[in-house]
């Protein structure tokens, strides 16, 4: 049916079943034969027959609904009417109060963002709306693993050249259509993206997201002995023929990365090792071809890069985020490794574990931060409860003002260690910042812990729902534990920031 102009009378005509229609903000939906398949059932359709159902929609439901497959039930549009809810398009941003981090709010200003970070903000956003969040929300509840047209289309833009951070493997590269140079793209360009790529909100898919790479192919670039060698791997990962990911952990050392059992013994002629052990919980495991790999040699512990072969099986963790991770048990039965394959020096491999630890704390803190500012200044001013606005409740308003707090006090501490990161090469930041970002992400995930919490309350029901209105809520309160213990557990982070600066501590106050 073409698209109608029409007025409320006719509408109001309109009020049976054998012809249904109704008034979503000046739009107007003919739901004949959508009776059955609502899945609210059809009386409260029946309810609303002929009228202006705004106000009982938006009650309800996400203005999603209304985008999607349910796009086509509408048939025209009130006569002199426009539409009241603004939607946010592709790349737009929110007009919610602090909906935006402050820097994004165009009444304030912020002396650490210059242009190019705001045209890779806009750009990044665009992307995400458009190819990310639809394969997310798929993936996310399908568990299947990312495709491989989404992994082309993040190398053509460089986005997985920018999930490494700053520095060299960015030279000449286009960044989103060239919204940045390579050249001069520094922490902050890493901390906008990484949050602009959390707000596809869907937890699993943000690790199937090549998380591992981000975590492991880093050690590739500083450690590999041979440039070839480094060359070739770099190539085949940022192009995304080949997947890479970081297996440290195991079933016996968690947090206690040095108790690894995992043993790599050389052979005889000295041009391999053997590989024997077991990886747990390995992010992207299942489908990766590369594992930088955590492992024992004689006189202590070293890393090499191990190739998907003979002897190497991996299996899935089911977690409680979705299979779309990849999260894997691994195991290593008599892998032959080319010497060539290890990563820094023999012995010495504690130093290039931790090296990567800052960035990749640092990124969790960054992506949890931003996913905490959630949907509930919306939902509050649009729930209707006792026969007012939730917002109208006290003790609502209490709830929110506490959780702007813990988001707005810990973007703006993000942002200052993110300030400190650009005047320092990476080995500085190693001995000065690895305290206080430690202590950063233990705060932002307790600070989590309080915003979901407090969310799942304000959202009642639908905060514990897959589906509908409440489903951002959902992911949140289940997925924000994981920020909590990758990478390193609130409880070892915040003793790591407290000894760390003991250390500075003046010997004379002892
Ligand atoms: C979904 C998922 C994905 C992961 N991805 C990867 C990956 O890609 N690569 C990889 O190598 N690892 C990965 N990990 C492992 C992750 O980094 C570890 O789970 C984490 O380091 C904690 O180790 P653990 O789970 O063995 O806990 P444990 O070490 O057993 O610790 C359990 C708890 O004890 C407490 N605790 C531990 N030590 C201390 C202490 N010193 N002081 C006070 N309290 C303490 C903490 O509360 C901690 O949560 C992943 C884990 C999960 C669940």
């Amino acid at each position: 049916m073409p698209h109608q102009i029409l007025s409320r009378e006719e509408v109001a005509k309109n009020n049976s079943e054998e012809s249904l229609w109704l008034i979503i903000d000046s739009k107007v939906y003919d739901v004949t034969d959508f009776l059955d398949a609502h899945p609210g059932g059809e009386a409260v359709l029946k309810q609303v027959a002929g009228q202006d159902a705004t106000e009982a929609f938006y009650n309800l439901h996400r203005h999603e609904v209304l985008t999607g497959k349910y796009a086509s039930l509408c048939i025209g549009t009130l006569e002199g009417e426009q539409a009241q809810v603004i939607t946010r398009q592709p790349g737009e941003l929110s007009v919610v109060p602090y909906g935006e981090p402050m820097w994004l709010t165009p009444q304030f200003r912020s002396p650490y963002y210059k242009d190019s970070h705001r045209r890779l903000q806009k750009a990044a956003r665009e992307f995400t709306d458009l190819y990310i969040t639809p394969v997310a929300q798929e993936c996310e509840k399908s568990g299947e693993y990312i495709p491989q047209h989404l992994i082309d289309r993040m190398s053509k833009a460089g986005i997985l050249h920018m999930r490494l951070g700053p520095g060299k493997h960015l030279h000449g590269v286009e960044l989103l259509g060239g919204v940045v140079k390579g050249e001069e793209f520094d922490c902050f360009h890493d901390m906008v993206l990484g949050q602009e790529l959390t707000r596809a909100n869907a937890r699993g898919f943000l690790d199937a997201n090549m998380s591992g790479m981000a975590i492991s192919l880093t050690a590739i670039l500083q450690f590999a002995n041979d440039d070839a060698f480094k060359k070739k791997i770099a190539d085949e990962c940022f192009s995304g023929r080949k997947k890479i990911c970081l297996a440290i952990t195991e079933a016996f050392a968690g947090s206690d990365v040095a108790g690894i059992r995992t043993t790599a013994e050389k052979t005889k002629d000295g041009k391999h090792y053997i590989v024997n052990g077991t990886k747990k919980w390995i992010t992207n495991g299942v489908w990766c071809d590369y594992f930088v790999t955590g492992v024992k040699t004689d006189k202590g512990l070293s890393v090499v890069l191990i190739e998907r072969g003979e002897g190497v099986e991996t299996k899935q963790i089911k977690t409680s985020y979705s299979t779309t991770a990849g999260t894997a048990f691994i195991t290593f039965d008599n892998v032959k490794v080319p010497v060539e394959n290890l990563l820094g020096v023999e012995n010495k491999g504690i130093h290039v574990i931790l090296s990567n630890f800052n960035h990749e704390r640092w990124m969790m803190a960054s992506g949890v931060i931003r996913t905490m500012r959630k949907e509930c200044m919306k939902w509050a001013n649009q729930r209707m409860v006792f026969g007012k606005k939730l917002m109208d409740q006290a003790v609502i308003r209490q709830k929110l003002a506490k959780m702007i707090a813990h988001c707005e006090a810990n973007q703006a501490w993000l942002e200052n260690i993110t300030y400190q990161m650009t005047l320092m090469p990476y080995s500085q930041q190693a001995t000065h910042l690895a305290g206080p970002i430690a202590l950063l992400k233990m705060f932002a995930t307790r600070s989590a812990h309080e915003v979901a919490d407090e969310s799942v309350q304000i959202f009642g029901g639908r905060g514990l729902t897959q589906t509908g209105m409440g489903s951002v809520i959902e992911m949140f309160n289940r997925g924000y534990k994981f920020d909590a213990i990758l990478g390193g557990a609130e409880e070892v982070l915040g003793d790591l920031g407290v000894r760390q600066a003991l250390k500075s501590m003046p010997k004379s106050m002892l």
